[in-house]
């Protein structure tokens, strides 16, 4: 199957084979070796390898996003949420499950960032943290962190960037991409298992974080991060064969480089992208506000499509893709990262091309002389 889904993603065969293992307690030292090891070289694929370390949590993405703001926003503190799309409100519902004091600036789904806006909002407030996605994988776009986290660390405040989707997929520098508190998953671009979270920020940060009574008692970060540094093993039972998969993702990952595999990602997306519209789809987003990791299209008017209709005949010839998340239009998503080649998307354009026949969708839309954003 062909996953077009943004995450679990599809892996290699040797990564699926990592995951065969001799039986072994995660208590045991080799496996503690293998931890720290996985956890340096998560580190390593930002480049954070003298200054930052990773904690690790067993649960998806959200769980180490909900780790980060439960750990670091101070019962003294107050977190601006960027919301333009279902993962940013969902850092604002997080911050309103623990009672944490926290604004939203809300932009609307699929809205670029107004930095104005933020400017006004970071002026007439004090902030102590910003929390920011960086690829809303809601809609396909990229936000730019680069300067949110500028005008934020202008006015006193720590970033947190939910980086779930663009971690080893596009390059990200820990040290220039202003992220404090960086987080993403096993199952994404790093092309591994899903079962592990974590946020990667500096040794110098964690020092500062205190515990906080009446945050999570599992998703601690301090907690976590002083049990593995200490015991050498994670302090609640982690997904062992996943954990070996990680570290075969890793491998592959310093194999390819990450020059390599964003290209790869770029390509896959040019092949995606170019057959998609020339069958006359059309994007929600313009161009220049695309991840490229993943596209959110249109859905077609034409009375014959239903989402169901179109993902079951996909699904049938061995393609999975993925029902829009929160836009005022109505879409559907496109993900090429993972294990994946321009020829897959070959593969999966011939697929449309003929579900789009077989269902009697053409035209696709009615009102013929809208264009989408750019003319698409
Ligand atoms: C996938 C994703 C998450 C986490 O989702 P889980 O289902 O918990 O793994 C969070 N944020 C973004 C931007 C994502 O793409």
């Amino acid at each position: 199957m062909i996953l077009l889904n943004p995450g679990p993603a599809n892996t290699t065969p040797t990564v699926k084979q990592a995951m065969t293992v001799a039986d072994i307690c995660p208590r045991e030292a080799d496996f503690g070796d293998l931890l720290l090891q996985v956890r340096d070289d998560l580190v390593r694929v930002v480049q954070g390898e003298d200054t930052h370390t990773a904690v690790l949590f067993c649960g998806s993405g959200t769980a180490a996003v909900e780790a980060a703001i439960a750990s670091a926003v101070a019962p003294t503190g107050r977190l601006l949420v960027i919301e333009n799309g279902a993962y940013g409100t969902r850092m604002a519902a997080i911050a309103a499950a623990y009672g944490i004091a926290h604004d939203r600036l809300d932009y609307g789904v699929g809205t670029y960032p107004d930095l104005q806006r933020l400017e006004t909002q970071l002026a007439g407030q004090r902030y102590s943290h910003v929390a920011v996605v960086h690829h809303e994988t809601s809609t396909g776009m990229l936000n730019p962190i680069e300067h949110i986290a500028d005008r934020s660390h202008a006015h006193g405040a720590k970033v947190i960037v939910d980086a779930m989707s663009s971690y080893a997929g596009l390059p990200l520098d820990i040290r220039s991409c202003g992220a404090d508190l960086l987080i993403s998953s096993s199952n994404k671009c790093i092309q591994g298992m899903a079962g592990i979270s974590f946020v990667i920020c500096s040794r110098e940060l964690l020092d500062c974080l205190a515990p906080i009574p009446g945050r999570s008692y599992y998703l601690n970060m301090l907690q976590q991060h002083r049990y593995l540094e200490e015991q050498r093993q994670m302090q609640f039972t982690p997904p062992v064969q996943v954990v070996y998969a990680l570290s075969q993702a890793l491998k592959e990952f310093f194999a390819e480089g990450q020059t390599a595999r964003t290209k790869r990602y770029f390509a896959n997306f040019e092949t995606l992208d170019h057959g998609m519209r020339a069958l006359g789809f059309r994007r929600l987003l313009p161009e220049g506000q695309l991840s490229r990791i993943l596209t959110a299209y249109l859905e077609p008017s034409h009375p014959n499509y239903s989402f169901s209709a179109f993902h079951d005949d996909l699904y049938r010839q061995g393609f999975t893709i993925y029902p829009g998340k929160g836009a005022a239009e109505r879409t559907f998503r496109l993900a090429n990262m993972g294990d994946l080649t321009p020829a897959d998307m070959q593969a999966f354009l011939t697929a449309v091309q003929r579900t789009v026949t077989e269902l009697g969708l053409q035209p696709l839309y009615h009102d013929r002389d809208r264009q989408g954003p750019d003319g698409h």
